[in-house]
Formats: C-alpha cells, structure tokens, sequence
C-alpha cells in the first residue's frame, strides 16, 4: 500500500503531454495553445472614434462651456467601416460615429451629449482634450508583438483576442480519448428495469461526465461481466480506442475481481496497487505501452474521488496545462471527526466564506457508494494520514471542487 502523494507522484511521472493539433478556432475553447502566437496586425488597426460624437481640433474649443458654446462648421458625417477623405482644418469638424477612423487633421472627438446640431453647425459646449475619446492604432496589440505564449488556456476572452488577429485555426494539444469501462455482473444499463440484486450502472455515467468537464473525451464502452472473457474483450476494445482506459470494480478482494487478472494476461505494467486511503483504497495504475489505465473501485464515490484526485490531474498535464490541481484552501472544520490512523481520508464538504475565512461542513454518510453527500459536496476535505481526531475549529486543507458558497 502506498501514499496518496507517492501514488500521485507516479501517475504524473508517467503520463506525456499529447501531440499537437491544429482545429478551427471555435473548436480550441477549453483546450491549451500549442504555439506561440504573433500578432501581424496592429489592434486597433487604425486610430479611430471611442464615441460617437464629432471629430476636432482641440484648440478650436478652448473656452467653451455651456453658456459660450463653440460653434463649428459641419463637412460631413463618418460612419464606421468607412473612410474620410475630408481634412479637418481649423473652425470644421466632422460628425462620426464609434470605431471610424479619425480623419486628417482633427486631434480628439467630442461626444454628441456635449453639443447640438442645427443645420450645418454645431454647438460644442466643453473643451476638447488632445488625444480625447480616439482609441490609437496599436494601443491594444502592436504589431510584431507576442500577443500569446505556448500554454495558454483558451477561454472566451482568447478566443475573442485569436478572432480579432485572424487566426482561423490554432494549435492545440490534443485531448486525450478516455475509454471507460464498468465491470459488474450486477449491473444494468440505466433504461432498463431493475430485477432482484441489481443495481444501476451509474459510474460510467460519473466518469463520462468528469471526462468531459477535464476536457478530454470520453468513449464509454458497454458493461464487462466479472469473468475473464468478457472483462479481456472489454480492455482490448478500450484500449484499441484511447489514450487512457478507465475500469471501475472489480480491482478489490473479490471472488470475481478480475481485472487485475485480465490485465497481467495482457502484460500491462503494474505501478501500484492500493493506496492508503478512503474511500479508493483499492485504487490501481498500469502503464500498457504508451497508454494509462486506472483500475478504479467500484464504489461510485470512490470512483469519482479517485478520479478528482488522480485521473484529473493526468488528464490535465497530458493537455498541456500548467496548472493541474484544483484549487485549495485551508478552511476550519465545524465538526468533530475521529479516524483511525494509517490512511489519508477524502472526506466530502460544503464550502462557505464568512468575514473573508472558509468553513467546512460534512455533506452526510461518508460511505462510499453514498453518492448523494458526494452530490452535495463543493469541496473535499484532506484529513492526513497520521490524524487520529479532527476537532471542531481545527484548519483543514480543502480541494475545492466547486466554487464555495458565500454567507
Ligand atoms: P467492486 O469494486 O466491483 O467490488 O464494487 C464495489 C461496489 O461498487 C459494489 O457495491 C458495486 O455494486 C458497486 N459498483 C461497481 N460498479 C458500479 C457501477 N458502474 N455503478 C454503480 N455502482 C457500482
Ligand atoms: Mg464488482
């Protein structure tokens, strides 16, 4: 039996970032840039109205104010999308609209709120400032500039940013194919009846769903049966078609826990075996060529734990993240918890701010098949090894699964 950190250190050790991958931009939000990105362009392109309003010579308005208002001669109107070849000299202005370009010879716009229009003139009733409400070529992203490096997360502002330098496709790395594979002879696919002694198959359900908010993609595959046969077919076929295979159940003591069989058949390279804590002690890790397997329990929290704390991580380093790990906090515990020594224990938590500081409180029954303290949970609580009591008001390190509730 080995430590949660060990077991993880061993994981991260042996999963590689993905190859590289060019998609079309819509098709990278999620995923990490592969390259570096330049910018050919200056954003804006060209110096251009922040208001809709009327372009001027500042010095033309010096002394305006409501009740002497500086008038000017109209030459004209500028949409945006279009260009002027009129030059503002002194006593004209022309009128434009937010995003056209500044034409020749004005120096700053003044919104439309400061003035009136009659006929061809216009009333300006403040002073303009040099430079006021034009938007410079180049201020966002000069031209040449490195606007991204290599890592990058694309969220929505990238892709906007990506758009706006005409980068059609980008490179990615690829998102690893993540096979998921339940085992159990008591289980039944979720639109079927239950009979006497069967249960729902809910952890490839869990497990898919983790898969995708990872980012990776999920393929499940159809439930293997606790024999052999069924089981070896079932690990062929997902590891003919990811990156990574997924088992759940059948890695503990069990008369009919097979996995671990089929998979020294197949010569995969076991790494570890257990792991000491709860729940997912019986938690397993092959190499099998290029590719991972989990061999996660089959209890549906110990599965999704399992996979929060250590397929999540892999996941995220093969996509080429920096950052790998939820986010934790050290948060004080609103209960007396007493354990015996030996294991790590994820315990389930709601997560709450009050006055600046985090709180934890237990979801429920900390069994694990109990899948809905684990539906409650925004957190899961890290109670070392060596603890044998936590007391209430006693700081605890906190994953935060979930953004925490606000009091
Ligand atoms: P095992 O590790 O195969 O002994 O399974 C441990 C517990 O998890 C048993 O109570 C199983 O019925 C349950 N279990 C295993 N696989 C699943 C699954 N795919 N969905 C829901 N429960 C499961
Ligand atoms: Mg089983």
């Amino acid at each position: 039996m080995i430590k949660p950190d060990e077991a993880l250190r061993i994981i991260l050790e042996e999963v590689k970032i993905q190859p590289i991958k060019e998609v079309n931009l819509m098709d990278s939000l999620g995923y990490v840039l592969a390259e570096d990105v330049f910018s050919d362009i200056n954003i804006p392109p060209f110096n251009n109205s922040a208001m809709d309003g009327f372009a001027v010579i500042a010095s033309d308005t010096v002394g305006a104010s409501n009740n002497f208002p500086c008038k000017l001669k109209v030459l004209g109107d500028l949409a945006a999308g279009n260009v002027s070849d009129i030059e503002i000299v002194s006593g004209s202005t022309l009128k434009i609209m937010t995003g056209a370009p500044v034409p020749q010879g004005a120096d700053s716009v003044i919104k439309k709120e400061d003035t009136t229009l009659s006929g061809e003139e216009v009333s300006i009733y403040c002073e303009a400032k040099k430079g006021g409400n034009i938007r410079l070529a180049g201020e966002d992203i000069a031209e040449g500039e490195r606007v991204f490096t290599i890592s990058t997360p694309l969220r929505p502002q990238e892709i906007g940013l990506l758009a706006s330098l005409g980068k059609s496709k980008v490179k990615i790395f690829k998102p690893p194919r993540v096979a998921i594979l339940s085992t159990g002879d008591e289980l039944v696919e979720i639109d079927k009846p239950l009979s006497p002694g069967k249960i729902r198959n809910s952890n490839t359900y869990s497990l898919t769903a983790q898969v995708i908010l990872s980012g990776a993609k999920p393929i499940p595959l159809e439930i293997a049966r606790d024999n052999m046969d069924s089981t070896r077919k079932l690990i062929q076929k997902g590891l003919e078609v990811s990156d990574i295979l997924l088992t759940t159940g059948g890695v503990s003591m069990g008369d009919y826990d097979v996995v671990k069989d089929v998979l020294d058949d197949l010569d995969a390279e076991l790494k570890f075996w257990k792991v000491a804590q709860k729940p997912g002690m019986p938690l397993a890790f092959w190499c099998f060529g290029e590719k991972i397997i989990f061999g996660l329990p089959g209890n549906p929290v110990s599965t999704m734990i399992c996979f929060d704390e250590y397929v999540r991580p892999a996941i995220s380093k093969m996509m080429g993240r920096k950052h790998i790990f939820r986010p934790e906090v050290d948060a004080v515990f609103e209960h007396d918890l007493k354990k015996k020594p030996g294991r790590t224990f994820f315990v389930r938590v709601k997560v709450r701010t009050e006055n600046g500081k985090y709180y934890v409180s237990l979801t429920g029954p900390q069994g694990s098949g109990i899948l809905k303290s684990m539906s409650l949970a925004n957190g899961i609580a890290i109670i070392p090894a060596e603890k044998t009591l936590v007391k209430t008001g006693d700081e605890v390190n906190v994953h935060l699964i979930d953004l925490p509730e606000d009091h």
